[in-house]
């Protein structure tokens, strides 16, 4: 637990109805906007966006330009790569098929769920109605567009599962059903 304040950079518009953990640093230029709720001791780099009622956790280290829209959830101890975004609308549509701009009841929330200690790659995107597993870890400019297992370790467009990482970050080695990692000398077995 920190007992220091958050630290918002003067140049940063954070909500008056945003709520930030104690011991959160919030760089240059950042957005978070209304509702967003963010845990302790993060670090929300510059240029980031964070949607209205975004829910971040603990320990979450959020790199430059990152976007973070309406819908997402990303629990303790995540990494967001530079740029990374995270997408909202499966089916975008600036106008309805009679030409009407779309308003904000045209269209409906896909939700995306960052679970515990998982990474996401710099510029990866990342398409709603996903799950991201524990500690699993998106390779840089992946396109993530289904659910990522936990310690999974996706790569490339549309992203795939190439193998597993270790908490350590690590890829690991297979063994028959169980995949190692020498440097923790740890054993995962996926499901
Ligand atoms: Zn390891």
């Amino acid at each position: 637990m920190s007992s220091i304040p958050a630290t918002i950079h003067p140049t940063a518009e954070v909500s008056q109805k945003a709520q930030i953990g104690f011991g959160t640093r919030i760089w240059n230029f950042a957005q978070v906007r209304e509702g967003a709720v963010i845990g302790q001791n993060c670090i929300i780099g510059k240029d980031v966006y964070v949607d209205f009622d975004v829910h971040i956790g603990d320990n979450v280290k959020i790199q430059n330009g990152a976007l973070i829209y309406h819908g997402v959830t990303l629990e303790d101890g995540i990494f967001v790569g530079p740029q990374a975004c995270f997408t909202n609308d499966r089916n975008p549509r600036a106008i309805t098929a009679e030409g009407q701009l779309k308003g904000n009841d045209d269209w409906e929330v896909g939700p995306i769920l960052v679970k515990y200690g998982a990474s996401v790659g710099a510029c990866s995107v990342i398409l709603p109605n996903v799950i991201i597993g524990r500690f699993a870890l998106v390779g840089a400019g992946a396109v993530v567009t289904k659910n990522v297992p936990d310690h999974g370790l996706v790569v490339g467009n549309p992203a795939h599962l190439v193998g597993y990482v270790c908490h350590c970050g690590r890829k690991m080695v297979q063994q028959g059903k169980i995949w190692h990692c020498e440097y923790s000398n740890w054993n995962f077995e996926p499901n």
